[in-house]
């Protein structure tokens, strides 16, 4: 209940948050129903002076709300919640910021944060922030279908009204290729109907079209649907503003209505309470689990001593840097050639060091099919704190230090070799020695 006393307390910009011991709840209230918030939710609405929210959540929750302060905002008026939060909070009182789903996943978990700290707001301050976790709209879809989040899995917005689309496009496009299950928040809304058509077309270039899709309207509320369909059919669906769309890996199947992603016992056990697939233990990585992963590298390598590392990584559709990585694991050499990766770019300046001066390196960078090859000594290699500088017949070559992430010495009988590899495992360039 709000007494005229409290709410004539100081305006805002006399109060001083460091004198007044307000809260801000940051409520996650799940789906809709009260079924599914959670007790912690319910107990600090009770508790507030104040409910703050978007007008349609305000309705979600207004039969908990008899006696307070309410202050309802429009779906654009986000900074304004978030202000108007920390305003009432400066002024003593027990706010209440309600949003659907968990807060903190495309909520108001974050602008809050970020207006408090930018306002100079500490955790420490008198003011204190608590967020109340929720059940979120990919969890509260996913039980209503079957169990399609078993396996990896991430979220992806449609909405590009504060993210650029280039950034959302390279998102679906990254999880398609890591094969996750996907599900897409703010699929769909009367003014951005593209966003939809292009991320399935995006889609499409990595996953099957008979690739199950389940889309879910209002889960938990009175207008629930779920509609099943395919990849190929996606966005030919009835998809709204309150829709999340549920894409399934390359493994997810649909049975008896239910969408399922196998969470992979199969692959160790014979059926699902039978016996263990010969050679695999149980509680420990499978056959193909890391380590297994490396030995299958280093076998095909010995059975293809002509192929080179960038062979090998092609072959098995991953970069150099993982090859060197399973080649180091080994105790001894491979096709006579051990691999050990340097501690860093320091390391390999000690050992450049230690070369006699005379002695001709041979360089080699390849970009775009352009190999570049060049003699050339340790007077005309450099390492400084920003660049590795070579100089080869007036021919300046600098590779930028942070651009290395990994430096990998391999060593076999007749050569010495150190690859210089980004952060994403390919080459930057190699340098080698020869023995005389
Ligand atoms: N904080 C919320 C997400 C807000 S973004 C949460 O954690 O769930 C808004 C998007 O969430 C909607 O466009 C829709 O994709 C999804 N969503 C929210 N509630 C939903 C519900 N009851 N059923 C299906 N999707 C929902």
């Amino acid at each position: 209940m709000q007494s005229n006393t409290q709410k004539s307390i100081k305006t805002t910009a006399e109060a001083s948050a460091s004198s007044v011991s307000g809260k801000i709840y940051l409520v996650g209230f799940g789906p809709g129903s009260r079924e599914h918030m959670t007790q912690r939710a319910l107990d600090v609405i009770n508790k507030a002076d104040v409910v703050i929210g978007y007008s349609t959540y305000i309705r979600l929750v207004k039969d908990l709300l008899d006696d307070k302060q309410v202050i309802r905002k429009g779906m654009t008026e986000e900074i304004d919640r978030c202000i108007e939060a920390y305003d009432q909070a400066k002024q003593g009182k027990v706010v209440a910021l309600v949003s659907s789903g968990d807060i903190g996943i495309y909520g108001m978990a974050g602008p809050t944060y970020e207006v408090l700290l930018q306002s100079g707001w500490t955790p420490d301050s008198s003011i204190q922030v608590e967020v109340v976790p929720g059940t979120t709209a990919l969890s509260a879809c996913a039980a209503l279908v079957g169990a399609p989040l078993t396996h990896d899995f991430c979220s992806i917005s449609l909405s590009d009204l504060l993210t650029p689309w280039p950034v959302i496009a390279r998102r679906i496009e990254s999880a398609a290729k890591g094969d996750f299950v996907i599900a897409l928040y703010n699929p769909k809304s009367g003014r951005r109907t593209g966003q939809i058509v292009e991320a399935q077309k995006i889609l499409l270039r990595y996953r099957s079209a008979q690739t199950p899709v389940a889309i879910v309207k209002s889960a938990y509320r009175h207008k629930q649907n779920i509609q099943y369909t395919t990849l190929d059919k996606m966005s030919e669906c009835d998809i709204g503003m309150l829709s999340t769309v549920l894409i399934g890996n390359s493994s997810t199947f649909m049975q008896e209505q239910l969408m399922i992603t196998p969470r992979g016992y199969a692959n160790k056990y014979k059926d699902l309470t039978g016996e263990i697939h010969e050679g695999e233990k149980a509680g420990r990585s499978l056959n193909m689990g890391l380590a297994s992963w490396y030995n299958c590298v280093i076998e095909y390598a010995r059975q293809h001593p002509e192929h080179s590392f960038a062979e090998i990584a092609d072959y098995f559709n991953t970069t150099e840097a993982s090859v060197f990585s399973a080649w180091q694991q080994e105790s001894g050499p491979v096709n006579g050639m051990a691999v050990r990766q340097l501690t860093d770019i320091t390391e390999f300046e000690h050992i450049l060091n230690n070369i006699e001066e005379n002695q001709p390196f041979i360089l080699k960078i390849s970009y775009r099919g352009v190999e570049l090859k060049a003699r050339l000594n340790k007077s005309s290699c450099v390492i400084t704190p920003d660049v590795i500088a070579l100089n080869v017949n007036n021919l300046d070559v600098e590779i930028e230090r942070n651009r290395v992430e990994h430096v990998w010495e391999m060593v076999s009988d007749s050569k010495t070799q150190w690859v210089f590899s980004d952060f994403e495992g390919n080459r930057l360039m190699s340098i080698e020695v020869h023995r005389q």
